[in-house]
């Protein structure tokens, strides 16, 4: 039955995480996986999420029985603020549709169906954008196109190119937007850029569908980071925004996180509601629990809240610092080239601008591993190994 199946091949970021676990090299550094990283080089539980998790597991009142389809109402409430903000008058106006979801990965598969289902239409991906992207925007059946995001000569944002591509855009298209600190690339547009983006949408019909796995990453501060979704929710816009808790809550392996669908009114999203509901019960029937009770705890709670956003802080803090050691270190050992894109850019990556060739290199030799395409994990690297990855880049470079 199954002798016709050929192998597949790896996933691309998965893959690599294996082919580290593999190499017994006491040199090497694991920059592939964007999942943050001690300065020790281990995995990173937050503090607040340890306690409030603890009291979670022994509460008496709390059970197993299924959630609702759509998860947890003050979950799903607490996104919503964290989302559109406060005071947002489109949560007052019920015009905002949310289900929690497995992680941003569930958000935008379920997010994709539903569009696949009541509003077709080509799907517009930055190129490049993250691996997964693609492949969920096949599995759901949809047809997709690129618009020329990055600009290798500069290392920034290809404005004008993204702006002419979408311009040419089928009208009533969607376009996936990283809503900060793009993977893998690092770079975002401007406040300004970001209105040049908007207006195009506008004129062409576009739908915008914003994913926002790096909240409070790239700019440090949770409210700045989702400045794009809260503008074009000021703007009028309709729209849908897949929310993963997984980096900024550190809950990668409880799969939380959200789809918003924007409507025009409240009865439009009763009946939105309805149908999304339909989509997540053939896929996952209904999303866990613990993840969402505790994030639901921090996103309710102002002391809980604050103590989760000053952890954060510590944490993107540190990746900061690793941008400009690592800049620095390449400039005192004069590596060949500019580096200054490694601080320019934010949030997890820095898109070097290696070559697969040197990438290749980094890892057989020197045991760096990273993604071909030149993504280097920021949170992989530490003030131990720093040194020792600057003189890696120099010998491939120079090679
Ligand atoms: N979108 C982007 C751009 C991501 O980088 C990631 C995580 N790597 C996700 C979505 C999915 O996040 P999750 O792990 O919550 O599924």
């Amino acid at each position: 039955i199954f002798y016709h199946i050929v192998q597949a091949p790896p996933d691309p970021i998965f893959g690599i995480a294996n082919a580290y676990k593999a190499d017994t090299s006491n040199t090497k550094i694991d920059l592939g996986v964007g999942a943050y990283r001690t300065d020790e080089e281990k995995p990173y539980v937050f503090e607040i999420i340890k306690k409030l998790e603890k009291e979670i597991v022994n509460d008496p009142t709390l059970n197993k029985e299924y959630l609702p389809i759509e998860g947890l109402a003050d979950f799903n409430k607490g996104c919503q603020k964290l989302m559109f903000g406060q005071n947002s008058p489109l949560i007052a106006s019920g015009q905002i549709v949310t289900a929690q979801c497995l992680g941003g990965t569930g958000a935008l598969r379920v997010g994709f169906e539903f569009v696949k289902r009541h509003i077709p239409g080509d799907v517009y991906v930055s190129k490049p954008t993250w691996s997964n992207h693609n492949q969920v925007i096949e599995r759901a059946g949809l047809n997709q196109f690129e618009y020329p995001y990055y600009e290798p000569k500069t290392k920034g944002f290809n404005c004008a190119g993204t702006i002419e591509c979408l311009s040419q855009a089928r009208m009533g298209s969607i376009v996936l937007l990283h809503v900060c600190a793009h993977n893998p690339t690092g770079v975002d547009p401007t406040e300004a850029e970001w209105l040049q983006i908007a207006d195009v949408c506008k004129r062409r019909r576009l739908v915008p569908f914003f994913d926002c796995a790096y909240q409070g990453f790239a700019s440090g501060c949770i409210e700045k980071d989702v400045y794009a979704v809260r503008k074009f929710a000021e703007l009028g816009f309709q729209m849908i925004v897949a929310q993963s808790f997984s980096k900024n809550m550190g809950l990668y392996n409880e799969r939380v996180g959200a789809v918003h669908i924007v409507t025009s009114n409240k009865d439009i999203s009763a009946r939105v509601l309805s149908n999304l509901k339909i989509v997540i019960r053939t896929i996952c029937s209904n999303p866990p629990a613990i993840g969402a009770r505790v994030a639901a705890k921090i996103l309710t709670d102002e002391k809980y809240f604050n103590a989760w956003v000053e952890e954060l802080k510590t944490v993107t803090g540190r990746i900061i610092k690793m941008r400009t050691l690592l800049k620095q270190e390449l400039d005192n050992l004069k590596v060949p080239g500019n580096w200054d894109h490694i601080t320019k850019q934010t949030g997890f990556f820095t898109f070097t601008g290696l070559t697969p060739e040197q990438c290749d290199l980094l890892t057989k030799q020197y045991h760096v591993y990273l993604l071909r395409s030149g993504r280097m994990s920021m949170a992989g690297i530490t003030s131990k190994n720093v040194r020792y990855l600057a003189e890696s880049i120099k010998a491939v470079v120079q090679n």
